[in-house]
């Protein structure tokens, strides 16, 4: 029975910046959340764990880190102050958190959350073991993934730091850049943002395209057209990625003649989208057209959800970036502290 259960004042659904951030803010008003940080490879996956930096090799405009980090290592950081204000996370032995997180790599005990219930009161968070864990308020920082082309090279020189990237604003800074011939995949606004942001590093920046035409808006379809620095690769599909540790070229076919030819580039980001992890929210939660959560009141993390708090990538499909995650992370504990002291919770 429900009333037999322990009740949490606060579960934070993510591990990313924002998840995190809201686990310190919520440990440190002594709500001692419990975070469902996310399984590597669950199928299906509802939360990245650790959100896209781990993916990331080198976070370098996160203030604070003058030298630079490396996502993950600053993912186990995030976790290890969440710790030591005594959040608790949910694992294959518990409650225990696991701070030896290697810096190179997920903590394979942590569970996903599998599905929740928002219309009981107090809210059911049901974990991938099918444990039942009701709580007061939930904090929804569960992110975003972007988009892959799924391809296997991609994805192994993704994962090493190997040129591969989805992230222009994160990675296009990076010495290993510099100068190169850059590909961006994709037709739509980001990739044309992406595109041109990389042509402040690169030598010249390639953009491939599936169609004929941008799905981008005419004004950043003009933006693309107009830099001296883009040349656009109309109806090419990039089919392997070449290079061994550091990438060497994109194998790539023509979507009309079928002909396959190799671009050598130096470089390769993936603006074809994103996918925020909403589909655990099981419609009955407001999402946006595009799936990400609706907030109430955009200034603040309220959803269409009394008690519901939601932040980082899976209300943000415009700016995405860990210090912005981070802050709205922040804002969710200290909205969820404040509702639930107007509740008689504290
Ligand atoms: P998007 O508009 O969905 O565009 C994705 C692009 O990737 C499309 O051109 C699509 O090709 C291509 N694509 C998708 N899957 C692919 C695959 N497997 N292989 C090759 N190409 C693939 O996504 P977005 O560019 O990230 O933009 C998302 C939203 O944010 C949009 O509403 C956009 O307007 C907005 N945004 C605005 C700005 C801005 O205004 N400054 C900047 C960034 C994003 P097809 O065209 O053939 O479908």
């Amino acid at each position: 029975m429900q009333q037999d259960k322990e009740v949490e004042k606060v579960i934070v659904i993510g591990s990313g910046p924002a998840g995190w951030t809201a686990a310190i803010y919520a440990a440190r008003a002594n709500l001692l959340p419990l975070v469902f940080a996310g399984r590597p490879k669950t199928v299906p996956t509802t939360i990245l764990p650790g959100g896209q930096l781990m993916m990331t090799t080198e976070v370098e405009n996160y203030p604070g880190f003058p030298e630079g980090i490396s996502g993950p290592k600053m993912m186990s950081f995030f976790e290890q102050q969440a710790v030591r204000f005594a959040a608790r996370i949910v694992t294959d032995s518990g409650l225990s958190p696991d701070v030896s997180n290697p810096d190179d790599g997920h903590s394979y005990s942590y569970h996903d959350c599998k599905r929740v219930d928002l219309s009981v009161r107090p809210f059911m968070v049901v974990g991938e073991d099918d444990t039942e864990y009701f709580a007061h308020a939930l904090i929804i920082a569960s992110g975003a993934t972007a988009n892959w082309l799924g391809l296997e090279n991609e994805q192994r020189l993704a994962k090493s730091g190997g040129g591969v990237s989805a992230c222009a604003v994160c990675d296009g800074a990076l010495p290993i850049f510099r100068d190169k011939v850059l590909a961006v995949v994709g037709g739509g606004d980001s990739a044309v943002e992406e595109a041109a942001y990389l042509t402040k590093f690169a030598g010249k920046v390639c953009m491939i395209h599936r169609r004929d035409q941008l799905r981008a808006s005419k004004i950043m379809a003009k933006r693309a057209a107009e830099n001296p620095k883009i040349e656009i690769l109309w109806n090419r599909i990039v089919i392997d990625v070449l290079g061994d540790d550091m990438i060497t070229g994109v194998r790539l076919k023509d979507t009309i003649s079928g002909e396959e030819s190799i671009l050598e580039v130096g470089g390769l980001f993936a603006a074809i989208g994103h996918t925020p992890a909403t589909e655990f929210l099981q419609g009955q939660l407001e999402l946006d057209e595009k799936r990400y959560i609706k907030l109430s009141d955009p200034y603040r993390s309220t959803t269409s959800v009394e008690g519901i708090f939601a932040a980082g990538d899976v209300v943000d499909s415009v700016y995405r970036q860990a210090i912005t995650a981070a802050g709205m992370g922040c804002k969710a504990a200290i909205d969820a502290e404040r509702w639930l002291a107007e509740q008689g919770i504290d």
